[in-house]
């Protein structure tokens, strides 16, 4: 997918120079050092308004895959059916078509919207938001899907945004784990990142298409073998959330 390959060079250009050099991301958070800052700075009255991980001492994580569908989702989809899986896909709506649509319909599976573009929302007028969402959930609805929740691309929210969100009855949810499979970690390093910051409540970012089905089945064991259930996103929504 495009936009995942420019995901690291959006986050470089946010970077300020040392910021690589000092990690203050306190263990029970995941998160890229830079994306770290940026939660930390935001205000309290638009922190309160998302969902990262769930407020529990439970051992429960949720996994979230983006960017989809895509070519290959169909066996990802398998691969976690077979494997009794839950996960929640955040899609953008114009991959869409009746048949794709048609594999997310599992218990196991939970569908929420990315966007119709892959856009910044910051940079977008209120007008251009509400099209957004509108037309991604025109399309959605079109195939029977109705999402709860809307995961902002590159994890950017405004004031603007969180307001039509609201509007449209859609919970935004970003996340607590970043695998950083867009930054091209694969294999030990995509698994030890993860493995190594499992806490409670942790909703885990990845991306369609992004993981080997062997990796990710290291993975699902990985998570297991440390006392973890993988659980629906919704589950761990109705825990409350803590923030950043
Ligand atoms: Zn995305």
């Amino acid at each position: 997918m495009e936009n995942s390959n420019l995901m690291p060079l959006i986050m470089m250009l946010l970077l300020p120079p040392l910021t690589l050099l000092a990690n203050p991301t306190p263990p029970q958070w995941n998160l890229y050092p830079s994306y770290y800052r940026h939660l930390h700075r935001m205000p309290k009255s638009l922190s309160e308004q998302i969902f990262f991980k769930a407020n529990t001492t439970e051992k429960v994580v949720a996994l979230t895959f983006d960017d989809g569908p895509l070519g290959k989702t169909a066996k990802l989809l398998r691969f976690l059916h077979t494997h009794h899986t839950p996960a929640t896909f955040f899609l953008l709506a114009p991959q869409l078509s009746a048949a794709k649509a048609r594999r997310y319909d599992d218990p196991l599976f939970e569908v929420g919207l990315h966007g119709y573009h892959h856009y910044d929302f910051r940079k977008l007028s209120p007008s251009k938001v509400a099209w957004e969402l509108d037309h991604a959930l025109r399309l959605f609805h079109k195939y029977n899907l109705h999402p709860r929740y809307f995961r902002p691309p590159y994890g950017m929210v405004s004031p603007t945004l969180l307001h039509a969100l609201t509007q449209r009855h859609l919970d935004t949810i970003l996340w607590s784990i970043d695998s950083q499979d867009w930054n091209r970690y694969r294999g030990q390093k995509y698994l030890h990142n993860i493995l190594t910051t499992l806490t409670p409540g942790s909703v885990i970012l990845m991306h369609d298409q992004s993981e080997s089905l062997i990796t990710l089945g290291k993975l699902l064991e990985g998570i297991r073998a440390k006392g973890y259930r993988i659980v629906p996103l919704s589950t761990l929504v109705s825990m409350g959330s803590l923030i950043p």
